[in-house]
């Protein structure tokens, strides 16, 4: 008898990411994505024990990607009838000051991530599409919400308040959320038990550094801080995202280059970060440009460095030293050069890599750190599908 086994769904305004997963062992039955959605050319990639199934279409909306997946698991041997899904999890990016634990979605809630929306109109529509076309997909099993935004609710206040008036700042929803927090959450429970130590007694710093990067404080299981701010645009430099700026910066640019809304938030989301500075967001692809003696790449990953160590810096203060550093997200996982330079002379703070454990290419959980480094530097791959299943199955 196999265990039961979750849907999976993360929703993009492109994009379906599909997995199903047993949540106990963790054992991942299929996964799908599905890319290009409403354009001319759409694509599916289906990876499953078997094998591999792969189809060029168009994909019109949402309700044909999520047709799509259905009949893709299907050829790969069962239905997701005859598979018997128990719980389809939803991954939302934006939960606003309302949604602060995973939630069983109905028609009601669907109707409070609408409203929700203005805050995360890059992400939560999307999100919002693909739970809608699931439940009427799927309509006899629960549906449930895991929010990115619900590890960071206990910010402090002092850490989650933008100093602007606070009367606008209120009628606005303009305060600090964070995001990436199903990642962070699940790193920070993984390192604490890597290490053999109870998560409440633990102070780490977490970097989660894929496409999107943020990077949090975590003191004793609790988030005490983090990078990303009232949406995924603040903090570290990212593939295309700015990261900090000088609201200035955006001032400036609507008096004197003449820019709308629109082509701000194209420049400082899609068309900044790596990608901005040097040509490419894909960090391998920086690298590689680095070798070859490109000085926009090379000035890119300074900026990207420079930016991840004032924050370190700046965590460890917040949580008075910290137990563990631990790297997540594909460039966290993968970089041992970013790793390196990340935590470059750092000695004194008690902050020690060895270089051949962080050059080791091992995929799985490990400690980087010298043996007399003070503070544990780790590697954790993050599993968010794992973590969204896992939480999806414990509220039903
Ligand atoms: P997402 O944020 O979309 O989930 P990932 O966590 O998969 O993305 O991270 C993608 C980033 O990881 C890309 O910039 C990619 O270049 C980088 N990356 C993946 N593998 C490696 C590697 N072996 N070395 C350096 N960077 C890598």
């Amino acid at each position: 008898m196999s265990e039961p086994v979750v849907l999976v769904i993360n929703s993009g305004s492109s994009s379906i990411k599909f997995q199903l997963v047993e949540p106990g062992s963790g054992r991942v039955d299929g996964s799908g994505l599905i890319e290009r959605i409403g354009e001319s050319s759409g694509h599916l990639v289906y990876h499953y024990d078997g094998g591999v199934i792969e189809r060029d279409d168009v994909i019109e909306d949402h309700t044909a990607g999520l047709h799509a997946a259905e009949e893709v698991v299907a050829e790969a041997g069962r239905s997701l009838a005859e598979r018997g899904v128990a719980v389809v999890g939803h991954r939302v990016v934006h939960g606003g000051p309302v949604f602060r634990e995973p939630t069983l979605l109905d028609d009601a809630v669907v109707a409070e991530l609408k409203r929700l929306s203005p805050l995360a109109p890059l992400h939560n529509p999307p999100n919002v599409a693909g739970i809608e076309v699931a439940r009427r997909l799927l309509p006899d099993v629960p549906h449930v919400a895991v929010f990115d935004t619900a590890f960071f609710h206990t910010l402090p206040e002092a850490a989650a308040t933008y100093a602007i008036d606070t009367a606008v700042a209120h009628a606005n929803g303009v305060r600090r959320y964070g995001f990436h927090g199903t990642s962070h959450e699940y790193v920070g429970e993984r390192a604490a038990a890597f290490l053999g130590r109870d998560l409440e007694e633990t102070n780490q710093i977490v970097l989660h550094l894929g496409n999107g990067a943020s990077v949090s404080a975590i003191r004793g299981g609790v988030a005490v801080d983090t990078s990303m701010g009232m949406t995924p645009l603040e903090g570290l430099v990212m593939g295309t995202r700015s990261g900090d700026l000088d609201a200035g910066v955006i001032l400036h640019l609507i008096r004197n280059a003449g820019m709308t809304v629109d082509e701000l938030d194209d420049l400082l989301n899609r068309h900044s970060g790596l990608l901005g500075m040097c040509g490419e967001n894909d960090f391998r692809a920086v690298r590689a440009m680095i070798d070859d003696g490109d000085p926009a790449a090379r000035l890119a990953y300074d900026v990207y460095v420079h930016r991840l160590r004032r924050y370190l810096g700046a965590y460890l203060v917040e949580l008075g030293g910290a137990d563990a550093i631990v790297f997540t997200g594909g460039v966290g996982e993968h970089s041992a050069i970013l790793r390196r330079d990340a935590l470059a002379g750092l000695g004194g703070l008690g902050i020690v890599v060895d270089p051949d454990r962080n050059e080791s290419p091992d995929g799985s959980e490990r400690r980087i750190g010298a043996d007399g480094s003070a503070v544990e530097i780790l590697v954790i791959p993050t599993d968010e599908e794992l973590a969204i299943a896992r939480k999806s199955i414990a509220l039903v």
